[in-house]
């Protein structure tokens, strides 16, 4: 394949799979967004895939691609493109071909990544982990998910789950994790976290300012109200925001003990630059760290922002395509 090929990305979520075809130099030069429709089923959203592929190429048709990266939110067989359990997206999932099916869909190679994977590659590759020979790498959104870089390589392991502190049991009779177990970080530190929390004290008559959102509709409040109310001053707010965040950081300093990486790097939708819960985690996590000099430990917001998935699962595709998936 010639160094002047593309690659194209896919971000199977929740709600929409996005899709990206990126140039030579990794840059996005095309996008296309569509609904995901996973309660149609998988075969359905496979049709959805295909044909987003072929509109990108149809854009950019001296484009020449080396290979479609797909990054799925839950396990991955790497080497043969088949999932194994995604909870979070609707629809039966397991054993489902997905690698395979985009492959004589669209006649390219098809490599299928982990989503919070895809969005450690991407950062270590061009982000805030450039560079990095141990790393750990975290996402806080829905779940709370990421990797560990060692030798200056992401490490998969088994269906690619390796480095998922986000089930590193915290509360052994805290909430129930939708991996089966309870009281796992990501019940603590996620942003549905934050949300149930702040729910909580709404509707037990907590006073707070969260009470006067969406005219009282707690069905429809997210975690960036909660950041935003906490922002305002807010002392229930700044409680949720903190304990949450606060959590995550609890879970960073076991990881830290385990790798003592160079750099720690935290993105996703919850935990943005700048932000209170970015720097609550930073402080535990700092606070909890005894045996290790965390003083040469730089703990970094991520660099890729919302794009950070779509481009791993690009550079993966590339990469998966040229080195084969056993090498990388
Ligand atoms: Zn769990």
């Amino acid at each position: 394949m010639t160094d002047r090929a593309g690659a194209i990305g896919i971000d199977l979520g929740g709600t929409n799979l996005k899709m990206a075809l990126l140039d030579a130099e990794r840059r996005i030069v095309r996008r296309e967004v569509v609904p995901t429709g996973g309660a149609d089923g998988h075969d359905a959203v496979l049709r959805r895939m295909a044909a987003g592929v072929a509109t990108l190429r149809e854009a950019e048709p001296s484009l020449a691609i080396a290979g479609i990266g797909i990054g799925v939110p839950g396990e991955v067989e790497m080497a043969t493109g088949v999932t194994g359990d995604l909870p979070n997206l609707p629809g039966r999932w397991i054993d489902v071909p997905v690698g395979p099916a985009i492959a004589a869909a669209t006649g390219l190679p098809v490599g299928v990544i982990n989503d919070a994977k895809a969005f450690a590659l991407a950062e270590h590759r061009m982000g805030a982990a450039a560079g990095a020979d141990t790393a750990l790498l975290r996402t806080v959104g829905t779940g709370v998910g990421g990797a560990v870089v060692a030798y200056g390589r992401l490490l998969y392991g088994v269906g690619a789950m390796a480095g998922e502190i986000g089930h590193l049991v915290m509360q052994p009779e805290g909430p129930r994790c939708t991996c089966g177990n309870l009281g796992c970080l990501e019940t603590l530190a996620s942003g549905p976290a934050i949300v149930a929390e702040a729910v909580r004290r709404v509707v037990q008559g907590h006073t707070t300012a969260l009470t006067r959102l969406h005219d009282g509709d707690t069905s429809r409040l997210t975690a960036a109200d909660v950041a935003n109310v906490a922002d305002e001053g807010d002392a229930a707010a700044i409680d949720i925001v903190d304990r949450a965040g606060g959590w995550l950081g609890m879970g960073l300093a076991g990881a830290i003990a385990l790798l003592a990486p160079e750099v720690v790097v935290i993105g996703g939708g919850v935990a943005p630059e700048g932000s209170r819960y970015l720097n609550a985690a930073a402080a535990t996590a700092r606070s909890h760290t005894g045996v290790i000099d965390i003083e040469r430990v730089a703990i970094r917001p991520a660099a890729l922002g919302y794009d950070a998935g779509v481009i791993g699962a690009a550079l993966w595709g590339r990469e998966s395509a040229e080195t084969g998936v056993d090498r990388v």
